[in-house]
């Protein structure tokens, strides 16, 4: 393979030139600001990533970021920006330089990044990437790093040795990795809990990882830790103010919103919509007769059950006590009434007591529940969504009188 080759392994002799690298005086500064000025989580990873690798940033040929998923099960790759070949690195530190990128254009290029299918090839890459948690110490090679970066939390390089970047085939050659630490500490556990991994490598120019570069990281790694953790608990708040509590469907505001956006939406495109109210039938008995804490376990199992059953990009909402909505876009009346009647269906059939499993000790008598659904469908002279779902209530005050357990439709006259 030549050097001119794109996939080769080299970058062109002339391609680059260290002494052209150099620091901006403010570079902290003008990272931590980009930082500010964001939520999005993948933002905030760019941003940082676009300082490990820029010229005027840090100068690494590569970086790549793995996070903690939910519940801390697994160590997975997000992000990652550079080269995938030596060509390619000698191509882009042509183009940067000639066109004098420094980290300022860099990071506002983010949407142009998004669109790049070259760059979205070495995101794929260590998208693909997942370390089980706790890390198997035993692993391959770059499991054992990481599992030393993690317990030490501190970061460490290797230098001189080509290392396989987990099972993704990527390969890793003069690299560092850094832990991403929370800056509050876990309260069970009184320590700093991780928040991921960061590693950067230099791959193409072949530069050995200096202890000063390493100290580099480690400051910016606590930096993106920071954007890490707001953007997550900006994350969590959020869908606090969305969900409701005790189901984890949508609570009625924002259902309501959606509602309007999602009902002009398919008006504009000329498409069926169908909303559906459900209602447990004489809930108020059950929590007579089982207790509260039963009812409640009624309605998880029904969200439940509901979520499971319904089809990405339709909405389930918690409407009011023991009333849950659900807006099907594109579905037409048929359709709906169909869902209805299967949601009926399962719901008759399903064991809501907490440890239904037959092997269990103590069993719980079984908690059975029926629901009544109202479903209305849009039609040419229905204005909002607020009229559609008056449509649906309407219907299921009929599936009601009529002796519960039962599924309506509405029928405009
Ligand atoms: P119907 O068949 O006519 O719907 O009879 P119903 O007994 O279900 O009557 P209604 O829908 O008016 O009663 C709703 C009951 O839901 C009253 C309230 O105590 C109960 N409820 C509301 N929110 C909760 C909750 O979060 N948990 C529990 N366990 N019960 C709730
Ligand atoms: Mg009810």
């Amino acid at each position: 393979m030549s050097p001119d080759d794109p996939h080769s392994d080299l970058i062109r002799p002339d391609a680059y030139r260290p002494e052209a690298l150099q620091r901006a005086p403010d570079f902290q500064l003008t990272l931590t600001r980009a930082l500010l000025e964001t939520l999005d989580p993948t933002r905030i990873l760019y941003v940082i990533l676009s300082g490990l690798t820029a010229g005027d940033g840090l100068g690494f040929n590569r970086a790549f970021v793995l996070l903690t998923d939910e519940g801390d099960r697994a160590l997975r790759g997000h992000l990652a920006i550079g080269p995938e070949t030596g060509g390619e690195a000698s191509r882009i530190w042509e183009t940067m330089e000639a066109e004098r990128f420094d980290l300022n254009r860099v990071m506002s290029r983010y949407d142009e990044f998004c669109a790049d299918p070259q760059a979205s090839r070495l995101v794929r890459l260590v998208e693909n990437l997942s370390i089980p948690l706790p890390v198997n110490p035993a692993g391959d090679t770059f499991g054992g790093l990481v599992h030393r970066v993690l317990t030490e939390k501190r970061p460490l390089m290797v230098n001189g040795i080509e290392v396989a970047f987990g099972p993704t085939p990527l390969s890793l050659k003069n690299f560092a990795l850094a832990p991403l630490l929370a800056h509050s500490q876990d309260q069970a556990m009184g320590q700093q809990r991780v928040l991921g991994v960061i590693v950067v490598d230099n791959r193409w120019t072949d530069q050995t990882i200096t202890e000063s570069a390493l100290n580099d990281l480690q400051s910016l790694a606590n930096l993106a830790a920071v954007g890490v953790e707001r953007a997550r608990l900006h994350e969590r708040i959020k869908r606090m103010a969305e969900q409701d509590g005790l189901t984890g469907l949508l609570n009625r505001r924002r259902f309501d919103e959606l509602a309007q956006s999602t009902f002009q939406d398919c008006r504009q495109h000329g498409e069926d919509l169908s909303i559906l109210l459900l209602d447990i039938d004489r809930f108020k008995d059950i929590n007579d007769h089982y207790g509260h804490l039963a009812g409640d376990d009624v309605l998880r199992g029904l969200s439940h059950l509901v979520t499971q059953r319904i089809r990405r990009g339709d909405l389930a909402a918690r409407y009011g006590g023991d009333e849950l909505a659900i807006i099907l876009p594109r579905a037409a009346g048929p359709q709906a009434h169909q869902v209805a009647q299967d949601l009926a269906r399962a719901t008759r059939a399903q064991n809501f007591a907490p440890n239904p499993d037959p092997t269990a000790s103590n069993q719980l008598p079984p908690l059975r529940a029926t629901v009544s659904i109202g479903v209305a469908t849009a039609h040419h002279t229905c204005p909002t969504h607020t009229q559609l779902l008056s449509e649906a209530d309407q219907a299921l005050y009929q599936a009601k009188n009529a002796g519960r357990d039962q599924v309506h439709l509405f029928r405009p006259t």
